[in-house]
């Protein structure tokens, strides 16, 4: 069977308005042209697929069912633009460093979820049959930049959120671009 090609997209930062750790619904709000960039994605022949590391559950700023929440009021307001969607959503939850009093101990792991670990795209290839090395990431930290690396994917990063600010990973993208749709634009005009 052939496998199929996949666009790997970080949420906070990249799909939606950077504000710190997001553990409200209320604080998802779409970037510009981000509804348009991922109606593109689904038009195309490529799967459009969600990796997130959300260790608000972690530290118990929400729980698991609200951080999902966060997620459904992403695609609800992606469907509302002319119908986008998101193929699959990936969230790592955990957190490595205990010891906060506020913590919440059964996600405060060492996991091999959270990025720059690649568990959530071997994940995701597995369920959608993806070929990593005909595939990208997009996203606005280095941390995203890292993850590609690791996984063989080409890593594209945008100058919304972060924009590679972080300076965790010392490690250059194979591209930059304005914003996510210009970051799409770039992968299908190839
Ligand atoms: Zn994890």
């Amino acid at each position: 069977m052939k496998k199929n090609k996949c666009i790997f997209l970080d949420r906070d930062g990249t799909i939606n308005v950077y504000k710190g750790l997001i553990y409200r619904k209320e604080d998802i709000e779409l970037e510009k042209d981000a509804a348009k960039a991922i109606k593109m994605i689904n038009n195309s022949e490529y799967l459009c697929v969600v990796v997130s590391n959300q260790p608000t559950v972690a530290r118990n700023l929400c729980s698991i069912e609200q951080a999902w929440e966060i997620n459904e009021r992403l695609e609800e307001l992606l469907f509302e633009e002319n119908g986008v969607y998101l193929d699959d959503i990936f969230i790592c939850p955990h957190h490595p460093d205990r010891g906060y009093p506020e913590e919440n101990v059964e996600y405060k792991i060492e996991c091999g979820c959270r990025k720059p670990k690649i568990g959530m795209i071997i994940d995701a290839a597995r369920k959608h049959n993806i070929d990593l090395s005909k595939s990208y990431i997009i996203g606005d930290t280095t941390i995203d930049i890292m993850t590609g690396k690791n996984a063989g994917l080409s890593a594209i990063l945008v100058e919304t959120g972060l924009a590679g600010n972080d300076k965790i990973y010392d490690v250059k993208p194979d591209f930059r671009a304005t914003n996510l749709f210009y970051a799409v634009n770039m992968i299908l005009n190839r």
